[in-house]
């Protein structure tokens, strides 16, 4: 089973409740993935031992100008502005192609629209997955994108590679609705959306909602700091039939705890038989959806 844990903004608690579901629920049949890869902080309540990094490249355009007629041919086939071709200017300037590799998506379509066959590819860094053992015995792994590097996309793939049949994959994936995290949700067997009872937390849970829908993963929320904001975001989940399976109330213990790098489930064991509940509602939402194929 995968559960990825999203949020339409940052800063709602995502991974208060990533991490304390993946330490609630035992070592043995948990894995830990962040895909979080600009920005992942998972480690930081885990503390994973890492014993392997494996770096991640992909395809990065190059040109040999010898072959090169600057037909433009490369710049129009790139849908991400990322060629350039400058025409020569007789007895002035020599043409170039200059290639933007923050903007490239090493898609290929520059070189296979090169009729003259000027453009080959050789591999580019986009960053690292690394993978270990989190303090409490369960597999962990994430990425980090190589800074300047602007699509996190294939490293969020990279490390979904490690997720296990008849595991408990929980996914961390980085907020918003953008590439990365449709990636990080796309095929998981329930989606878990981390909100706050704000108007910026219901506008952006709304976005995220209809990414659910679009790629017919179930969702259900979890509202943060429940007990302050208002009751809007509890109103849509009612109108949209969307299941609220958790709310945590502000503490102020929880968020030093959590400043400090301590998961919530540590700072509150309570909350361990809530996680553990949470559990098993998934579990429930997903078999129904099972069964209705
Ligand atoms: S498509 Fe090939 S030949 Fe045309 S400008 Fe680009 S690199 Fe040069
Ligand atoms: S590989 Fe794709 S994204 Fe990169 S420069 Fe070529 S056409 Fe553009």
């Amino acid at each position: 089973m995968i559960i990825t844990v999203a949020s339409g903004k940052g800063g709602t608690g995502k991974t208060l409740v990533s991490t304390s579901l993946a330490l609630s629920l035992g070592a043995e049949n948990v894995r830990f993935f962040d895909c979080d890869v600009e920005e992942p902080n998972g480690y930081i309540f885990l503390k994973p031992v890492i014993d392997k990094s494996v770096k991640v490249y992909l395809p990065k355009p190059r040109v040999n100008i010898e072959k090169c007629n600057f037909c433009g041919s490369c710049a129009s086939a790139c849908v991400y502005n990322a060629v350039a071709v400058i025409k020569p200017m007789a007895g002035k300037t020599k043409g170039s192609v200059l290639f933007f590799y923050e903007l490239c998506h090493s898609c290929g379509a520059c070189s296979l629209a090169c009729t003259q066959r000027a453009i080959h590819e050789e591999p580019g860094e986009k960053g690292e997955v690394e993978t270990g053992t989190a303090k409490n015995g369960f597999f962990f792994a994430h990425g980090r994108l190589k800074p300047s590097e602007a699509n996190p996309v294939p490293l969020v793939k990279a490390v979904k590679k490690y997720a296990e049949d008849g595991k408990i994959n929980i996914i961390d994936s980085s907020p918003g609705t953008s590439c990365p995290v449709v990636q990080a949700v796309n095929g998981s067997d329930f989606c878990l959306l981390v909100t706050e009872p704000t108007p910026f937390g219901l506008n952006d849970l709304a976005l995220a909602v209809e990414m659910t829908r679009e790629l017919n993963v179930p969702a259900g929320v979890v509202i943060n700091r429940s007990d302050i904001g208002d009751s809007a975001v509890e109103e849509y989940c009612s109108k949209e039939k969307v299941p609220v399976l958790l709310r945590i109330p502000f503490r102020r213990e929880i968020a030093v705890a959590y400043s400090k790098g301590i998961p919530l489930v540590e700072s509150s064991p309570e909350f361990r038989e809530v996680f553990k509940k949470l559990f098993y509602d998934i579990c429930s939402i997903v078999e129904a959806k099972r069964r209705q194929k």
